[in-house]
C-alpha cells in the first residue's frame, strides 16, 4: 500500500498566499514534475495554516530561502578558501569567506568554520579536535536536557569516548554548578560541554570555565538552540570563556539548516579545520554556505535584535499564560525563547504523546519531550517543549501568546476531542491568514 499521491494533475498551482518569487519557482517546477510539486505545495500550505511551537524550528526570510537553491550547489569545494582542491572555486571562495567573516562579526571571535553540514557535524569536529577515542568528556544527558551528540550511547559521542553524566538540581530543576564542580573533581574530564536542547534558563559560561579551568580541561559551548539569542546580547556570549563553542544555523539564528563552530584559540581553530574537512565532512554544502552568509547577514541588523528581544518576551508571555491556567513549568518558567511544561501538573493522566497528536490535529505544531526525571519513556514521556522562534519570525506578540495558550489549554483539556480540535484547527487557520510567512 503506498501513501504517496502521485496523480500528475494533482499539483494545482501554488497557493495564491505564497509571495510571488516563491509561487513562481514552485510553479517552474510543477511544471517539470508536478509529484514532487504538490507535496511541495502541500507543505508550504502546511506551514501557512498552523502554528510551529517546536523550540528548534524557525521560517528563514525569503532571500534565506531561495538563496539555497542555486548555482552554488553544482560546485565541489573540499578545502577552504585558498586551499582547495578542485579548480574553478573562485566565487565559492568569495561566499565562504563572507560566510566566515559576518560570524566572527556576529559572535564577536576570531575564527570560524561554516562548512559544518549540521550541529551533530559541529559537534563531531570538536570532539575530534579536542579528545582523542576514550577520553573522558562530562555532560548533561538527553534526558536532563542535553543533546544526543553530547554522549548518548548509540550516537558517536557515547560510542568512542567515555561519557560521565551530570545532572540538573532535581528541586529548583536548574543547573547546580557545585555539583557539577564536585562531579568535575572526581572523573577529570578532558572536556566538558555546557549548552542544551531543552533547558529554559541563561547558562553561565564563566562559572563553567572556573569548574574546567580547576581540573584542566576545555571547556566546549553548544549554543545550538540559543545561539540567535547570544548573537543578539539576549543571553549571555559563551565567549572568552569557552575553547570552543558550536552550533547549529536553522534554530533562533534563523538561517538555513547547518553547522558553524566558533573559537578565540588559533591553535584549537586550525585542529577544528582539519577535523572538519578531511576528518569528518568530504564537499561542503556551498549552497547552504551561501544561505549562511545571507542569514548572518540578517542577523547583524537591528531588527534582529528586536527580533530576538521579542521572541524572548513572548517566551515569557506564553509561560505566564500557561502557568495561570495550572500548568507547571519545569524550574518553574523561562528566560529564554523555551519552555518545558509538565503535563502532569495539570492532570496526572496526560502524557506528552497523546497532547503532540491532539495539538498537531488541532493545527499547533509541538514535541513530545521528556521532563527531568520523567517516570514515562521517551516516546511518551510527560512534557511538551514549546519556543516561540517561528510564531514571532510571524510577527506574533505577547497578547497573541494568551490566545496560543487558550488554543493549547481548550485541545488539552478536552482530551483531544475532535470537534474542539477541528474548531480549534479552523480558528487557527483564519488566524495564521493576519501573520503571513516572511516573504
Ligand atoms: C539541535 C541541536 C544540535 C544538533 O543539530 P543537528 O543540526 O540536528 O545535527 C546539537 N546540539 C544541541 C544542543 C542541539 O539542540
Amino acid at each position: 500500500m503506498s501513501t504517496t499521491v502521485s496523480t500528475k494533475s494533482a499539483f494545482s498551482g501554488a497557493p495564491d498566499t505564497m509571495d510571488q518569487i516563491s509561487a513562481d519557482v514552485l510553479e517552474h517546477i510543477g511544471s517539470r514534475d508536478p509529484e514532487a510539486a504538490r507535496i511541495l505545495a502541500e507543505e508550504a500550505r502546511r506551514q501557512e495554516t498552523t502554528l510551529e511551537l517546536i523550540a528548534s524550528e524557525n521560517h528563514v526570510s525569503s532571500t534565506v530561502m531561495h538563496s539555497v537553491g542555486t548555482w552554488m550547489t553544482n560546485k565541489y569545494a573540499e578545502g577552504y578558501p585558498g586551499k582547495r582542491y578542485y579548480g574553478g572555486c573562485t566565487w565559492h571562495d568569495a561566499i565562504e569567506d563572507l560566510a566566515r567573516d559576518r560570524a566572527k562579526a556576529l559572535f564577536n571571535c576570531a575564527f570560524a568554520n561554516v562548512q559544518p553540514h549540521c550541529g551533530a557535524n559541529a559537534n563531531i569536529a570538536a570532539f575530534m579536535a579536542l579528545l582523542k577515542p576514550g577520553d573522558t568528556v562530562l555532560s548533561l544527558p538527553i534526558k536532563s536536557g542535553g543533546h544526543l551528540s553530547h554522549g548518548l550511547k548509540p550516537n558517536f559521542s557515547g560510542t568512542f569516548y567515555n561519557i560521565v553524566d551530570y545532572d540538573l538540581d532535581p528541586e529548583t530543576e536548574r543547573l547546580d554548578y557545585d555539583a557539577i564542580r564536585a562531579i568535575a573533581r572526581e572523573c577529570k574530564p578532558r572536556l566538558i560541554i555546557c549548552g542544551y536542547s531543552a533547558y529554559s534558563r541563561t547558562i553561565d559560561f564563566a562559572e563553567f570555565r572556573s569548574i574546567a579551568d580547576e581540573v584542566g580541561a576545555y571547556l566546549m559551548a553548544d549554543i545550538a538552540h540559543i545561539a540567535g539569542l547570544v548573537a543578539s546580547g539576549v543571553h549571555p556570549s559563551p565567549f572568552p570563556h569557552a575553547h570552543v563553542v558550536t552550533t547549529t544555523t536553522h534554530k533562533t539564528l534563523r538561517g538555513p539548516r547547518g553547522g558553524l563552530v566558533l573559537s578565540d584559540d588559533e591553535e584549537i581553530a586550525k585542529l577544528v579545520d582539519r577535523k572538519v574537512f578531511p576528518g569528518s565532512q568530504g564537499g561542503p554544502l556551498m549552497h547552504a554556505i551561501t544561505g549562511k552568509a545571507i542569514a548572518f547577514g540578517e542577523a547583524l541588523t537591528p531588527e534582529f535584535r528586536s527580533y530576538q528581544e521579542q521572541v524572548v518576551a513572548n517566551a515569557r508571555a506564553l509561560a505566564e499564560a500557561l502557568v495561570e491556567k495550572g500548568y507547571r513549568l519545569c524550574s518553574g518558567g523561562t528566560d529564554n525563547h523555551l519552555m518545558l511544561v509538565d503535563l502532569r501538573g495539570r492532570d496526572a493522566d496526560l502524557t506528552g504523546a497523546d497532547a503532540e497528536r491532539w495539538l498537531e490535529a488541532a493545527g499547533m505544531i509541538v514535541n513530545k519531550n521528556g521532563i527531568p526525571n520523567d517516570p514515562r519513556p521517551p516516546m511518551v514521556t510527560s512534557g511538551l517543549r514549546l519556543g516561540t522562534p517561528a510564531l514571532t519570525t510571524r510577527g506574533l506578540k505577547e497578547p497573541e501568546m494568551v490566545r496560543v495558550a487558550d488554543w493549547l489549554d481548550r485541545v488539552m483539556t478536552s482530551k483531544g476531542d475532535e470537534a474542539v480540535c477541528d474548531a480549534v484547527r479552523e480558528e487557527i487557520r483564519v488566524f495564521c491568514g493576519d501573520f503571513p510567512l516572511p516573504h
